[in-house]
């Protein structure tokens, strides 16, 4: 299913959802019963450009302005048991 985003030009915007491989028409106006036209919005995506950005500021943050931690931080708690596997890898 896909939402696509319409425009009565009376009542505004308002989206319908349907099968994304669904003929495509223009719906009416659920409100009005009007004519309604589509209306295009950019994709919801972020920029993995603006994430490395973050983590490269904050490791550079973090060079001349080490983060003092008032304790220890605690560890990460495991839910699961360790592989038994793993003991039988090979170790440097
Ligand atoms: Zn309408």
């Amino acid at each position: 299913m896909a939402r696509y985003d319409y425009a009565c030009e009376q009542c505004g915007v308002f989206e319908v959802i349907r099968p994304i491989d669904a003929p495509i028409h223009e719906p009416t106006c659920a409100t009005c019963g009007g004519a309604a036209r589509r209306v295009y919005a950019p994709p919801a995506v972020t920029s993995p450009r603006s994430a490395l950005r973050r983590a490269r500021d904050a490791a550079e943050a973090s060079a001349h302005e080490p983060t003092v931690l008032p304790r220890m931080p605690t560890p990460p708690r495991h839910d699961h048991p360790p592989n038994p596997l793993h003991a039988r890898l090979p170790r440097p």
